[in-house]
């Protein structure tokens, strides 16, 4: 009886959480490779202007496999997967690093208190699996529950100056790239760009992994 129980779980765990295909040497034990290597960069036509952002790019739309590794990555503390996930960005990332003369490139931190809940920091995490130089540019000053539940409106409320430059980083005349997870009203981001700004920054341009909505 328990035997076959432990049967079923480990044939729930053995497979792909995506298309149930084996995980065959999957070293993060969630996502066939299968599964991903199909994530790839997937741009969309829309490009409304961010304010204070100079511009930005999305790898692809939060859908299908990339969404589901995200929330691996965020809500299950699946670590590996950040790394995998840098690894299939880099190069893009890089040719956008181009594109807009960039001096340094850094991510959107998250606030300690989820820092420790989950272990590590994700958009940290995915940067360590490209082979770029990157560097810590920005700490949360302001922790802030997560987005998804406030409408538009009150998130650009919410993350107002909840960022600032690390002590001793200074941004004076650099041209900033920012990474960030996900894209949806930019109210991370705007609050990121404008701190940036007010310190010296000559620009503030963003790459988000994909984009909701
Ligand atoms: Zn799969």
């Amino acid at each position: 009886m328990i035997g076959s129980l432990l049967a079923k779980l480990r044939l729930v765990w053995d497979h792909c959480t995506v298309c149930g295909g084996n995980l065959g040497s999957s070293p993060q034990g969630y996502l066939c490779p299968s599964c991903l290597s199909g994530i790839k960069p997937a741009p969309t036509s829309r490009r409304e202007p961010l304010p204070y952002v100079s511009a930005y790019r999305v790898y692809a739309p939060y859908e299908g496999v990339l969404a589901e590794a995200i929330r691996l990555i965020k809500f299950r503390g699946v670590r590996p997967l950040a790394r995998l996930l840098g690894e299939r960005i880099g190069g893009d990332l890089r040719s956008f690093r181009e594109e807009v003369s960039a001096d340094v490139i850094t991510f959107v931190p998250v606030h300690p208190f989820r820092y420790w809940g989950r272990g590590f920091d994700h958009n940290r995490e995915i940067l360590r699996g490209t082979d770029l130089r990157w560097e810590e540019i920005l700490v949360r000053t302001k922790h802030t529950k997560p987005l998804a539940r406030y409408g538009k409106e009150e998130r650009f409320r919410k993350v107002e100056s909840a960022f600032s430059p690390a002590k001793g980083e200074r941004v004076e005349g650099k041209r900033v790239l920012v990474f960030d997870d996900v894209l949806t009203t930019g109210a991370t981001a705007v609050s990121v760009s404008r701190t940036l700004l007010l310190h010296g920054a000559d620009a503030v341009f963003f790459y988000f992994l994909s984009r909701e909505g």
